[in-house]
C-alpha cells in the first residue's frame, strides 16, 4: 500500500483551487459536500464558479497564482489545466508542507483523490493507487446498489444513540452485539423504511425489554470455519459473516493470510500452526485454547483449511466444546480436492464410468498411511490423497503392488488455487521420479484415476506433463527415455 487512506476534517479549513475551468469546477463541486472555505484562484473562471460566488459558497480571487495564496491553506487543488503552472503550484506547496493533488498527475501529487460514495455520514472511498481508476469507479458503482440512498439515515440514528447505548451495555462486546443485532435486523429496516415508531420500541425492547439480549452477558461459542483452499474468493458467505463476527481467529497454517483481512481488524488472532515436521501446536493444545476463549464469553472462529469436516480433527475439537457445555457451529469450506479439481477442470465423478470417489490420506499418527490398497488399486477406481507427497514412492509402491495400471493416470496440483499453483499430469509408474525430479511440495492434492481423455476433454495447457518412461509403441523394444519432462504441454 503507497497511498495510505485517511479521512480528513474539513470543517472550517481553508482550501485553495488553482484554475478555473471545468476541472477546478469539478474539485469545487466536491469540496462543497465538506464545510471547507473554499479559494478559487484564476485568470477566469465557468460560469457555475461565477454563481457560487455570488451564492457566498466560494471566493475567487481572478488572477494568476501567487505563492502567497498558499498561505494558511490545508490542502491545495492545482487544476489550471497547464502542466507547467500545475507544476510550479506542485512544487510551491511541497516546499511548505501542504498537502497538494495535481489534477490525473499522481506524480505530482502528495496525495490523490479516491472514488466517493456518499451515504453521509456513511462515506465510502474506493481508491487504486492509480493504476485504474474505472476499476475504481466499478466498484463504487456496485457499492451504490448495495447501500441503500437513505442509508445514511441509519448512520445518524447510530450516532444520536451512542450514548444512550453506552450507559446501557457497559460490557463492550455485549454491546457490540447489542449494535449487530440493531443495525443488521429489525430495527434497520425500520429506520430505512422511515417506520420511527417501529424502530424506538424494537430498540426499547433490545435495551429493556423482560428478555432484554443487552443485559444477559453474550455466552461464548466456538464456529469451526472452513476457509476453503487459499483464495479468498472461494470463502462462502456464511464463513465471511462469522470471521466477522469473531472476537478471536484460532488460526491453522493452511489459512491463507489473505482470508484474515476479512476478519474484524481487532479482533484476536492466535496461530496454531501445525508445520509437517515442523514446530506443532498439539491438538490437546489446540482444543484447550478453543475452550479457554469460549468460556471466556468470546466468539472463537476457528479457521481451517478447506473443510472443517476433510482431514481437519473437527470431530476432537467439537468433543472438548461438548465436554466443556460451550455451544458450536460448523460452517462448511470448499476442500482441497474440490477447489484443485476444479482449477484444472477434471471431474471427479463420470456418468457410467467413474462412480464413486474417495478422499484418502496419504499420511496417518504412524507417518505411513494404512490403506484398503486393492480396493484403491481396482479398476475404475478414483480418489484424492490429502497430504500424501512425502508418502509418494509408498503410494506408488503399495499401489503397483495391489495390481493397479502402471499407466493409471496421475494428477497432481500443488499450492491449489494460489499464485504459486502448480499442476501436474504423470503415471502411477511414474509419480516417484515426477514428485522427486519437480520438487514437488506440500500442499498438494495427488489425484490417481482421473483423465480428461477419459472425460472426452482437452487436457488444459496449464497442466505441466511429466513422463519418464515413453509408451512402448507395438512391436517396439525401446523405452527408458526421458521425454516432456517438466515441459508445459
Ligand atoms: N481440511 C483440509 C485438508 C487438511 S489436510 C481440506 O478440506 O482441504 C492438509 C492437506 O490438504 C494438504 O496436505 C494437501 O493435501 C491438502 N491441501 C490443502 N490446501 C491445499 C491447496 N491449496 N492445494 C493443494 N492441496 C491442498
Amino acid at each position: 500500500m503507497r497511498y495510505f487512506p485517511i479521512f480528513a476534517d474539513l470543517q472550517g479549513a481553508d482550501v485553495l483551487v488553482v484554475g478555473g475551468g471545468e476541472q477546478a469546477a469539478q474539485k469545487v463541486r466536491l469540496l462543497r459536500k465538506t464545510r471547507a472555505h473554499i479559494t478559487v484562484v484564476a485568470e477566469t473562471v465557468t460560469d457555475e464558479l461565477r454563481d457560487l460566488e455570488e451564492q457566498n459558497a466560494i471566493w475567487i480571487v481572478l488572477r494568476a497564482f501567487l505563492v502567497r495564496d498558499l498561505e494558511g491553506q490545508r490542502f491545495v487543488y492545482a487544476a489550471t489545466g497547464d502542466r507547467l503552472q500545475d507544476a510550479a503550484v506542485s512544487r510551491a506547496a511541497k516546499a511548505r508542507g501542504i498537502p497538494v493533488n495535481v489534477v490525473d498527475t499522481p506524480g505530482l501529487s502528495t496525495f490523490i483523490m479516491p472514488a466517493i460514495l456518499d451515504r453521509g455520514p456513511v462515506t465510502v472511498a474506493v481508491g487504486t493507487e492509480g493504476a485504474a481508476p474505472v476499476l475504481a469507479r466499478e466498484i463504487k458503482t456496485k457499492l451504490e446498489a448495495i447501500l441503500p440512498a437513505n442509508f445514511g439515515r441509519l448512520a445518524e440514528r447510530a450516532l444520536a444513540l451512542r450514548e444512550t447505548i453506552t450507559k446501557a451495555v457497559p460490557d463492550q462486546r455485549a454491546r457490540r452485539r447489542v449494535w449487530e443485532r440493531l443495525l443488521q435486523g429489525p430495527f434497520r429496516r425500520a429506520v430505512l423504511s422511515g417506520a420511527d415508531d417501529e424502530a424506538g420500541r424494537i430498540l426499547a425492547d433490545e435495551l429493556h425489554g423482560e428478555n432484554a439480549p443487552a443485559r444477559t452477558p453474550g455466552a461464548g461459542r466456538v464456529v469451526l470455519v472452513g476457509c476453503g483452499p487459499g483464495d479468498p474468493d472461494l470463502l462462502t458467505l456464511k464463513a465471511l459473516q462469522r470471521l466477522q463476527d469473531a472476537d478471536v481467529l484460532v488460526v491453522d497454517r493452511l489459512v491463507n493470510p489473505r482470508v484474515l483481512e476479512y476478519a474484524r481488524r481487532d479482533a484476536e488472532r492466535i496461530f496454531v500452526g501445525k508445520t509437517p515436521r515442523g514446530p506443532t501446536t498439539s491438538q490437546a493444545e489446540i482444543n484447550r485454547i478453543i475452550v479457554r476463549e469460549a468460556k471466556a464469553g468470546k466468539v472463537v472462529a476457528r479457521l481451517k483449511g478447506g473443510d472443517p469436516f476433510v482431514f481437519g480433527r473437527a470431530a476432537e475439537e467439537m468433543a472438548a466444546c461438548q465436554a466443556a457445555g460451550i455451544g458450536f457451529e460448523v460452517v462448511p469450506g470448499v476442500t482441497a480436492a474440490h477447489a484443485c479439481a476444479a482449477r484444472i477442470g477434471l471431474p471427479m465423478t463420470l456418468r457410467e464410468r467413474v462412480r464413486h470417489f474417495s478422499l484418502v490420506t496419504g499420511a496417518s499418527a504412524e507417518g505411513e498411511p494404512d490403506l484398503d490398497w486393492p480396493a484403491l488399486a481396482s479398476p475404475g477406481s478414483a480418489f484424492a490423497v490429502y497430504m500424501g507427497v512425502g508418502n509418494a514412492p509408498l503410494l506408488r509402491a503399495s499401489l503397483l503392488a495391489a495390481g493397479a495400471e502402471p499407466d493409471t493416470p496421475v494428477v497432481i496440483v500443488e499450492n491449489g488455487t494460489l499464485e504459486s499453483e502448480r499442476a501436474i499430469a504423470t503415471t502411477l509408474a511414474d509419480l516417484t521420479d515426477c514428485v522427486a525430479g519437480l520438487s514437488v511440495g506440500s500442499p498438494a492434492v495427488i489425484f490417481v484415476g482421473l483423465d480428461w481423455a477419459e472425460a472426452g476433454l482437452c487436457r488444459p495447457e496449464s497442466v505441466i506433463v511429466h513422463r519418464r518412461r515413453l509408451p512402448r509403441a507395438a512391436g517396439e523394444g525401446r523405452d527408458e527415455s526421458v521425454v516432456n519432462a517438466g515441459v508445459a504441454q
